[in-house]
């Protein structure tokens, strides 16, 4: 076995993982980010098209284009990249990693590790459809590599379930590539993705969307053939009768992100609901040396975002290098309208860096934080949906200032 050290140990090369590489090497702490594919950049590879990077580099990129200018921060820096490794697991005690690899098992101890793995798509399978099992049935995330780096020719006619950003996105890809696209189905009374990209990707290219809809059975001999969809009632039962039939060879499935963190369901606290690790607002774990950042703690819809998180990670990972004592946690509650937060403690002496996602649209709301019953931040009144990230960045001496807090609540009112 090859056994190396480093200062810090970032897993996973992608935005985030980056951004925490850069802080902490730009703070003179050595850093080995290991990946397991061959090239840094994650997800941002194929995605390629524009709305990247307009608020940390200034400019609107494709994915492709925000990984070279990210990785091009990384030069003159003491910044090493494994390619080709894959976590296999980690010996708390020994602060060691363990990696498979071609050569065999790699073990890197550290002082500190950041987690930076992302994300997984919810497969056909989690879905519990009905019907024939036929190919021609593909996550959008495979879709999307096989046609955008393998220059594939996915099938002719489509259906797209799900309209978060990445469906919105795929159907439009799909039809430029000459994919008659017949419908994107949602199962929620509004779509998932950002307003910008129902406007761009569905109503320029008249793809139309079809909300409170489902698949509800898919047929075919081999490859498919017929999508049944159903509408669905308030309750998300199936409306009888309501069924329609398409005769269509290709069903992409856009129906969520999970954040990857199976392989660290051993060593730090994960949230049960949303699969995410549980991190403060230094993006520290459950373990004081261990931290974590992006998609891999919650679904973020901006890359902009998830490297400034992988920053913060960077960061307070050197900070624990360098000092290593940890500081008191003041819990985070959720209270009415926010369905998902990033952080769930603040820590003292810290700034709290809060992304927020709303539990459903609300037409007129306000976001409130508050420290027990002082209010930290009150926001304008506007509307809220689930798709569109709230953020909002609390210093720390404003926080400080209050005093004896027992938690702090975010809420929409
Ligand atoms: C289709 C699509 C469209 C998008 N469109 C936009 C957009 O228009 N604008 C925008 O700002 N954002 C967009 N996003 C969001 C943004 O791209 C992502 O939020 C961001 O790139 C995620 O970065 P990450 O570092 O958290 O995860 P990833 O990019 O997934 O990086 C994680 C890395 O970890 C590696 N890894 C995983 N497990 C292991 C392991 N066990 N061992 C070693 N390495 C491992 C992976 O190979 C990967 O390279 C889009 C995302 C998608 C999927």
């Amino acid at each position: 076995m090859n056994k190396i050290s480093c200062d810090l140990l970032v897993i996973g090369g992608g935005a985030s993982g980056i951004g925490a590489a850069l802080k902490a090497a730009k703070e003179g702490v050595d850093v080995i980010v290991v990946e397991r594919l061959n090239l840094a950049g994650g997800i941002l590879n194929q995605c390629i098209h524009n709305g990247f990077g307009l608020h940390y580099f200034k400019k609107e990129l494709t994915g492709p284009e925000y990984a070279a200018n990210l990785l091009s921060l990384t030069k003159d820096l003491p910044i090493k990249f494994l390619f080709e490794h894959f976590l296999l697991s980690i010996d708390k005690k020994s602060k060691t990693a363990y990696f498979t690899s071609e050569k065999g098992i790699n073990a890197i101890s550290c002082k500190a590790l950041v987690y930076s793995a992302g994300a997984r798509e919810r497969p056909f399978g989690s879905l519990l459809i009905p019907g024939d099992r036929v190919s021609g049935i593909y996550t959008a995330g495979v879709a999307q590599k096989f046609i955008n780096i393998e220059n594939r020719v996915i099938g002719k006619r489509a259906m797209v379930l799900g309209s978060g950003d990445i469906g919105l996105i795929m159907a439009r890809r799909l039809t430029l590539e000459g994919i008659e696209v017949v419908a994107v189905c949602e199962r929620m009374p509004y779509p998932g993705g950002l307003s910008r990209n129902i406007n761009q990707c569905l109503k320029d290219f008249g793809i139309p969307l079809l909300l409170s809809t489902t698949v509800t059975e898919v047929r075919g001999d081999g490859r498919l053939s017929e999508v049944i969809t159903s509408e669905l009632d308030e309750n998300y039962n199936v409306i009888e009768g309501s069924q329609r039939s398409w005769s269509v060879d290709t069903l992409v499935l856009s129906v969520g992100l999970v954040p990857s963190t199976t392989l660290m369901m051993d060593y730090v606290d994960i949230d049960s609901r949303t699969r995410g690790i549980i991190v403060d607002s230094t993006m520290n774990t459950s373990v004081p040396w261990i931290f974590s950042s992006g998609n891999c703690v919650i679904i973020y819809d901006l890359v902009d975002y998830v490297t400034k998180e992988g920053e913060i990670a960077g960061r307070y990972a050197t900070q624990f290098i360098k000092e290593g004592k940890t500081k008191k946690k003041i819990p985070i509650k959720k209270g009415i309208g926010v369905g998902i937060t990033n952080c769930a403690y603040w820590v003292e002496e810290t700034d709290l860096p809060l992304y927020l996602r709303a539990n459903k649209p609300i037409e007129k709301g306000r976001l409130v934080v508050r420290a027990g019953n002082s209010i930290l931040y009150e926001g304008k009144e506007q509307a809220f949906i689930p798709s569109e990230m709230v953020h909002k960045s609390i210093k720390s001496e404003q926080i400080s200032k209050i005093g004896n807090i027992e938690n702090i609540t975010v809420e929409i009112i």
